[in-house]
């Protein structure tokens, strides 16, 4: 049998990353090491005959009317042909359903289940099987590589992933939350702890990634926990022409008193709402904070609803987590928008993120310099502008599947200690437990160093049930601490977090019940 490898991309991989949409495509070829782009396409109204190319900085062309196979077919040659070694082409893929949690080598089978997700992103995975059906025509040698928008959020608990309608009719039609933007809520988390020097493993951080489409995540020590987008990138944070979050019953009266269809509710929603209908002048938001500091009320109530949603999202996610140490700001908007950032930041001294004004003026975050303090020295939770690189993300993803490294790179990232349910006790708790001056009794040494279970077992009280003879553990501990399962959970009737092995801040309480006393 062939051993699991533990092979570490450290030399550099040159990889093409491709971003197809239904009218645009990006492409960039891409050094893994340090992110430098060796080659640049850039596609927009593809299906007009107003269809441009741009390759790196030269002048555009026209295209005339052009599916995206075709351009890809015209254009693809070029590309390739202005950078030496290309070892992959790594695809950006909007959604990967239930299936996909990872990025994933394509063959026929893999391409073909990312056309079959359709059904739940009709404007994005069609765009997307396009491109890889194309690019595989054309570098039939070439590795291919899926990368999933939704592959980050794959960690996503139950109660975050679940809306509230019956089960069977869920299940049966892939109906749950999913969210979106995860290589850019992974790369700026990440970013973020080698900023703050501290393992990704121990913060609790929001993400903002604001730009055309927008979305907040709850990163909780480097897993998505909570994430505002669902099903389709269409729920959440106001987004340039997209609603968000809206009341479902909305739909139902629009459909009954001003006789929507689908089609007509589609358009709406996705497209001409958002920034762009409340503004009225269009989804950009330095046309909107210029209209705005002109005394445009349009424009200025758009800018209110679009940072209000943000921050009550952050409140929200701070709640999630039991905390958060830093907040930080990405995306088109989330890095140049110092107005917008003021505004969100507004009133979150409660979470101790003070916001220095000076700061964040002069904040300026590039790919070589990827991160900006926003926060003042006093500030127990930080304020991060960084600069999101989803194309280098998906290359470094990318490599890692050509060179077969993946899988170890996400356990490297996420250690996890599986145990029995068992108890620590401070010295004072065992004697308040099983009598004055008793010591614990070692039964059987643990894999732990130093570490034993004892003689001694307990009962746990919880709100709802009990469960009886928990194993103590040995030696005592400064802080007692009880880890259970998630069913032990359940069966007590408490919510316990997912945390470190020590790390016991506001976990809710229990009852431990010793011995009676002779
Ligand atoms: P993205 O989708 O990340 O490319 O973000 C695109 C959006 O970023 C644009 O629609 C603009 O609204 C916004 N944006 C870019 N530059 C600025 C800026 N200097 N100030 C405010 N918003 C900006």
């Amino acid at each position: 049998m062939r051993p699991r490898q533990v092979a570490v991309v450290s030399s550099t991989v040159i990889v093409a990353v491709i971003n197809c949409g239904s009218s645009s495509i990006k492409a960039d070829v891409v050094e893994t090491r340090d992110g430098n782009r060796l080659a640049r396409l850039r596609v927009g109204r593809l299906g007009t005959d107003e269809a441009r190319a741009r390759l790196d900085d030269e002048p555009p062309i026209s295209l005339g009317n052009l599916s995206v196979s075709d351009a890809l077919a015209q254009l693809l040659p070029q590309l390739f042909s202005r950078a030496d070694g290309i070892e992959g082409i790594g695809h950006r893929v909007v959604h990967g359903g239930e299936r996909f949690v990872a990025p994933t080598l394509i063959d026929d089978e893999v391409a073909a289940a990312v056309a079959g997700l359709a059904s739940l992103a009709p404007l994005h995975n069609p765009a997307n099987h396009a491109g890889i059906v194309a690019c595989r025509k054309l570098m039939p040698n070439l590795p291919q590589v899926a990368v999933f928008d939704t592959a980050f959020h794959a960690t996503l608990p139950a109660r975050a992933r679940t809306y509230a309608l019956p089960p069977e009719l869920a299940s049966k039609t892939g109906v749950r939350r999913y969210g979106f933007h995860g290589t850019s809520h992974a790369w700026v988390s990440a970013r973020a702890a080698e900023y703050l020097q501290a393992p990704l493993q121990e913060l609790r951080i929001v993400t903002c990634h604001l730009g055309n489409g927008a979305s907040v995540a709850a990163v909780e020590y480097g897993r998505s926990v909570e994430t505002s987008m669902g099903m389709t990138p269409l729920e959440g944070l106001v987004m340039g022409t997209r609603v968000g979050d809206i009341d479902p019953g909305v739909l139902l009266h629009l459909m009954r008193e001003e006789g929507l269809d689908v089609d007509a509710l589609d358009t709406l929603l996705n497209r001409n709402s958002g920034l762009a209908g409340l503004s009225g002048v269009g989804s950009d938001v330095r046309d909107i904070q210029e209209r705005a500091a002109e005394g445009d009320d349009r424009c200025r109530l758009a800018l209110r609803v679009f940072c209000h949603r943000i921050r009550k999202y952050i409140g929200a996610y701070a709640a999630v987590m039991g905390g958060v140490d830093a907040i930080v700001f990405t995306a088109g908007v989330g890095e140049n928008s110092a107005e917008v950032r003021h505004m969100v930041a507004q009133r979150l001294d409660f979470l101790g993120a003070r916001l220095d004004e000076d700061a964040n003026r002069d904040a300026k975050v590039t790919r070589t310099s990827p991160v900006a303090e926003i926060s003042t020295p006093r500030s127990r939770c930080r304020l991060l502008v960084v600069a999101t690189d989803e194309s280098r993300a998906i290359a470094e993803q990318t490599a890692a599947v050509v060179r077969g490294a993946h899988h170890v790179e996400r356990e490297r990232t996420i250690p996890i200690a599986v145990s029995a349910r068992h108890i620590h006790l401070t010295p004072a708790s065992v004697e308040a437990l099983f009598g004055k001056g008793h010591k614990l009794t070692p039964l059987k040494e643990l894999s732990q160093p130093g570490q034993f279970a004892c003689e001694e077992t307990l009962t746990v009280v919880g709100p709802k049930r009990r469960i009886e003879n928990v194993r103590v553990l040995g030696p005592v501990r400064g802080k007692n601490q009880i880890e259970i399962s998630r069913t032990d959970e359940f069966h007590l009737g408490v919510d316990a977090p997912v945390r470190r092995s020590g790390d016991v801040a506001n976990s809710p309480g229990v009852t431990l019940e010793g011995p009676p006393e002779r």
